[in-house]
Order: structure tokens, then sequence, then C-alpha cells
């Protein structure tokens, strides 16, 4: 899922200040599972907001809605009967859906209310932990299914590195060295040799350094 962390009341309200009339979008996907910007999160913001405007002495209206999608244009579209009522977007999704919904209204302003930050999975209730960088190639297949571009911090793709110590990652003490636990999972799978083996040169230009992507399947399309 892709994981985001809600931006500080302060940054959100300072984002706020020249508008009186906000359309607050949550979204039922990745926000939700990771508790940033769900039906649940977008309550407890609108609150905050009306709240720190009524100390202020200042008017604010905030209209509530959560969007199955906002990377969908579909339901997107729902809000669009309504959203000439509003000055202002606050998206609480993915910067993806933030950017799909500036893209459908492009006289209105869209605020980021969250930060977007990595493709991970819950490690427990209120963890999650980085697991991948839509690379565009991948090769878990290679590093027993441990992503060296996620998980080293230097992205490398034949490690360690000489700062690997004690199983962990010179770049922070309280991280797992990436290639320790790539060297450990193939000694689990008895598939050590692997490792003797160089992984070639990535062809970069499938991940962001060939800029913004595209796919496209033909068979899908209408
Ligand atoms: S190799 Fe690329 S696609 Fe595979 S998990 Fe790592 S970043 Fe993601
Ligand atoms: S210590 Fe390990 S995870 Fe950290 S940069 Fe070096 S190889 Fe990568």
């Amino acid at each position: 899922m892709i994981v985001a962390n809600r931006k500080s009341l302060e940054e959100i309200l300072t984002m706020l200040k020249p508008y009186r009339k906000v359309l607050l979008l949550g979204c039922n996907e990745c926000v939700t599972v990771c508790a940033t910007g769900g039906e649940r999160e977008v309550g407890v913001l609108a609150s905050e907001i009306r709240l720190a405007r009524a100390k202020e002495g200042e008017e604010i209206e905030v209209r509530e809605q959560t969007l199955e999608r906002q990377c969908d244009h579909e339901y997107i579209d729902q809000v669009r009967p309504y959203v000439g009522d509003y000055e202002v977007i606050l998206s609480m999704a993915c910067g993806a859906g933030i950017q799909y919904v500036a893209e459908k209204y492009r006289t209105k302003m869209v605020l980021p209310a969250v930060n977007t930050t990595f493709l991970g999975v819950t490690l427990e209730q209120g963890v999650w932990s980085e697991r991948c960088q839509g690379c565009g190639e991948c090769i878990l297949h290679l590093t027993g299914g441990i992503c060296p571009v996620a998980r080293c911090a230097k992205s490398l793709l034949n490690g360690p590195c000489g700062g690997s110590s004690n199983g962990k990652c010179e770049v922070d003490k309280e991280v797992d060295c990436g290639w320790q636990l790539i060297v450990d999972r193939l000694k689990e799978l008895n598939q050590l040799d692997r490792y003797e083996e160089i992984i070639p040169v990535k062809d970069w230009r499938n991940s962001r350094d060939g800029g913004p992507r595209k796919r496209v399947r033909e068979d899908l399309r209408l």
C-alpha cells in the first residue's frame, strides 16, 4: 500500500489561511488502511480546523467527504455537482490522488493534507515499513525476495557496503542492513550460491530516472 503521514495542523492552517469554504476530501483506499486520510481522519481534521478557526474568531465552513478513490476519475466526478460551492479542496489522499483531483478541477486550488511517504507493509498495528520503490524492473528473484533498492539505504545492487555492522546499516543503527537481510534470507533458502552472482546494472530508465512513467494495456482499453 501507499503509506502517508498527515501534515501538522499548523501547516494545514497556514495553507488554509486565505479560505473560508473548504471541501475536505478523504480516500477509502491506502490512506484509510494506514490511518491517515480515511473517513475517520477526515472527521478529526475537520473538527480540528473548525476549532482552531473558532479560537481565532474566524469563520470557516468545512464539508467532509470521503471518496472510494481519488486516483480514479469516476469517483472524483462525484463531487462535481457541488465542488463550485467551495473555494478550495483539501485532499487527504496520496500525492497521486491529490494531483488527479487537481487535474479534474483545473480552476480549483487543491491543497495536500498529507505527506506521501512510501510503498510499504503493515508490520503491526500503527507500524508501517517501506518495501518497494517502484523501480519498474523487479529483481526480487535474485535477492531472496528482499528488495535492495528499497531496503538498502544506498540502493546497492551488490552489497553490503563497508558500513554494514552487526547486521545494521551505517546510515541508522536502528535499521537493518538490507544486504544482511538478503544474505540471511538466501541462507535460509539454501541459495547462498546466488550471492556469488553479480547482479547486472539495472536499466534505471524504467524507474523514475526515465521521467514520469505510464502503463498502457491495449487489451483493456475501450
Ligand atoms: S526491485 Fe524494484 S519493483 Fe522489486 S521490490 Fe524493489 S523497488 Fe520494487
Ligand atoms: S550498511 Fe547495508 S543497508 Fe546500509 S547502505 Fe550499506 S549495504 Fe546498504
